[in-house]
């Protein structure tokens, strides 16, 4: 039996819209509305959606960098949002985050022994200056760069390379469980696969949970052991890696799909266009959102918002179309 390190239950983060001459709260974004997941230890759960689906704001609510608005995420037993702040500063070593633009996510005045010790500094305080550089160093080889960088500033290097000191980062405190949000999506495609086969490396060398947000299927294929698929700020579709790619119920995922060549000869797969854009967050459509732009949608669409449901083992979908 698999252990759950992380619970998502009925998540929601709103931003509110502000207004007026009082500058009062019109209305709200609706970013992420009601997502509920579980990550067991040592597995690799892909996000996947369309830019502006919620699920880089999902994984920073997660991570508390961003206030719920409500729902509970308990992580290795703790509630998370019930947490003080020194309890939260403990668990945040814990939890770490790679970010997506390797060129912003670091500090261009600090030295990669900064950058990177700079996490000591906060949870070690005691370590000693040498100790800590020695660590960085051991960590830039993990990472496979060369320990003698240290002392370089991130305008030294490329993108990938950058991308590699913010996971050297991010391993700094021995985490269990990493968030890496779109960690290759400003990435040359040559450097892609190098950063992904990095990144599965270090799952096995470290026995990490990583939770892997991706706007990219094909990217998340290969890291993820289970995928989930985030529209509108809802997970419509959740399933084992496999059975998704090979199975798709929900005519998102399938649209989704559609969009990825398949790499044997003479296999095609019919492509589904979607029409129109991702609708706003602010006033989302009634009952299933996707409705405004799906091919199958039927008049209950419109009015009933579909429950996410198990309609095989461990295949959970959002759509009227399927039964379970
Ligand atoms: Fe399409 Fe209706 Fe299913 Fe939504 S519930 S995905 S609109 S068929």
């Amino acid at each position: 039996m698999k252990e759950k390190l992380l619970e998502v239950r009925n998540l929601k983060t709103y931003f509110p819209i502000t207004g007026g001459l009082l500058g009062q709260t019109t209305n709200y974004v609706k970013a992420v509305d009601g997502v509920s997941f579980d990550v067991y230890r040592g597995e690799t759960l892909g996000l996947v959606g369309e830019s502006g689906c919620g699920k880089s704001t999902t994984g920073r609510t997660i991570m508390r960098l961003i206030e719920p608005t409500d729902g509970k995420v308990i992580f290795d037993g703790k509630d998370i949002f019930n947490l003080k702040k020194k309890e939260m500063l403990e668990s945040r070593r814990e939890m770490q985050m790679i970010f997506q633009d390797p060129f912003s996510s670091l500090n261009p005045r600090k030295m990669v022994k900064e950058i990177i010790g700079g996490a000591f500094e906060i949870h070690s305080p005691n370590m000693k200056k040498r100790e800590r550089e020695e660590e960085v160093a051991k960590l830039l080889e993990i990472v496979g760069l060369n320990p003698d960088y240290i002392t370089r500033y991130p305008h030294e290097f490329s993108g990938g390379q950058r991308q590699r000191i913010g996971i050297a980062r991010s391993l700094a405190l021995k985490p269990k469980l990493i968030i890496a949000d779109e960690p290759v999506s400003a990435l040359d495609v040559s450097i892609q696969s190098q950063v992904l086969n990095l990144l599965n490396r270090l799952q096995k060398q470290f026995s990490l949970t990583y939770i892997f947000i991706a706007h990219d299927l094909s990217v998340v294929r290969h890291l993820s052991d289970r995928v989930g698929v985030m529209y509108l700020g809802k997970i419509v579709e959740l399933a084992d890696g496999d059975e998704l790619y090979s199975k798709p119920l929900h005519p998102y995922t399938r649209a989704l799909l559609s969009a990825i060549p398949i790499p044997k000869v003479g296999v095609k797969r019919e492509r589904i266009i979607l029409e129109g854009d991702v609708p706003s967050p602010i006033n989302p459509p009634s009952g299933c959102r996707f409705h405004t732009r799906c091919p199958y949608h039927m008049r209950i669409c419109k009015e009933v918002d579909p429950s996410f449901k198990e309609v095989a083992d461990k295949h959970y979908v959002a759509c009227h179309l399927v039964d379970g």
